[in-house]
């Protein structure tokens, strides 16, 4: 049997919808068939030739969620449940050696030097050639952390738990965010989204959101958010005033860059209080510098400065339960559908910032209306 995929070529030049091989599976191993791949504002970068990581031809897509078509041996979910053939699978993105100072010291299994990501780190050149999740069929090696998903849930909506969910996770993680603290977001894509959701739940009193988009400013408001704050209509000076007024003149106790810009990460530290957290996750790729007053921003500042790379299973399964709680509020953040022919049109949509998220559904044969 055969599957389609996207396949990128050239930096820069459409997808070509290619045809592959479905490979034996090896022991250990589990065919998944894709139901949904999300498009990720990364694989705008990748597409753009600006992700170091890419080797070409490759297959892009590193969100994916679907059901399991074939298990060679005996395979378990991350909660122990035994996995059949007929399971809806959400699958951890990356995969980690887990035997190095980072996966067993210091159990930070995101900062392995061996970790690799299906769409990312993988070429399609050589067998099993399907290893990205712009494609029909996607067959998973042994050491991919699966989650089984209930009957009766969308999984079309939980893609976003693999990528950004889970980077937002990690971030919050590190934030050492607590109940009653103000928090202020920079970015209003899916990672700044999913960091108003984590906040809000647990239980910030202040969350104020810095974009520069409506649209998006509305949709982290039904998400939690307090106060939006639109950078094209406050000069930054002016939201600095608003943010010291509702703070008692301190700053609010920890600020978060998932805009992924250098300004709006000079921002963030000041507009953090005095020994509070700066947490960046926006940067996925190199994009400028910043510079810091080494005395008032950050030593007499106490400054704890957070930054934060990828993601690992631990997180996945906090973006995971928190869209499950949340799946209706999910729904309305995955703007765009599209078959996999569309690929391209997904990545255009993607970069004009026309779409939220956008996710394809390789086995639809015509564009889904929302
Ligand atoms: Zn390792
Ligand atoms: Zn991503």
């Amino acid at each position: 049997m055969d599957a389609r995929a996207a396949v990128l070529e050239k930096f820069n030049e459409p997808l070509v919808i290619k045809t592959f091989p479905i490979p034996k599976l090896r022991e250990g191993e589990v065919l998944v068939k894709i139901e949904a791949a999300g498009v990720c504002g990364s694989d705008v970068h990748m597409w753009e030739g600006r992700d170091p990581r890419i080797r070409l031809p490759m297959i892009p897509g590193h969100e994916g969620v679907g059901e399991i078509v074939e298990i060679r041996g005996e395979k378990q979910d991350v909660h122990g449940n035994r996995l059949f053939a007929g399971d809806k699978v959400l699958w951890n993105r990356s995969v980690s050696c887990g035997h190095c100072y980072f996966c067993k010291v210091k159990m930070e299994p995101s900062l392995c030097p061996q970790r690799w990501v299906y769409g990312i780190h993988t070429s399609c050149v050589d067998p099993p050639h399907l290893t990205g999740n712009y494609a029909e069929y996607l067959p998973l090696v042994p050491e991919v952390d699966l989650f089984r998903i209930e009957p009766g849930v969308d999984i079309s909506t939980l893609v976003p738990a693999s990528c950004s969910g889970a980077t937002a996770a990690h971030a919050i993680d590190l934030s050492g965010v607590e109940p009653g603290d103000s928090v202020l977001v920079q970015g209003v894509g899916p990672l700044g989204i999913f960091t108003v959701a984590f906040v809000r739940s647990l239980g910030a009193s202040q969350i104020i959101v810095i974009g520069g988009t409506e649209e998006r400013l509305a949709m982290c408001k039904s998400f939690g958010a307090t106060l939006l704050l639109n950078r094209h209509q406050l000069p930054e000076k002016e939201r600095k005033r608003i943010v010291m007024d509702m703070t008692h003149g301190r700053g609010v106790d920890v600020t978060f860059e998932m805009a992924g810009e250098p300004d709006a990460l000079k921002e963030c530290i000041s507009l953090v209080r005095t020994g509070g957290a700066c947490v960046s996750a926006g940067f996925g790729e190199p994009h400028g510098t910043i510079e810091v007053d080494c005395f008032h921003d950050l030593g007499r500042k106490n400054l704890r400065l957070q930054g934060v790379w990828v993601s690992d299973t631990r997180h996945t399964h906090m973006a995971l339960q928190l869209m499950l709680g949340h799946l209706q509020d999910f729904k309305r953040m995955i703007t765009h559908r599209f078959p996999l022919s569309a690929a391209n049109e997904a990545i255009r949509v993607m970069k004009t910032k026309e779409a939220v998220k956008a996710i394809l559904l390789p086995h639809k044969s015509l564009p889904t209306s929302l």
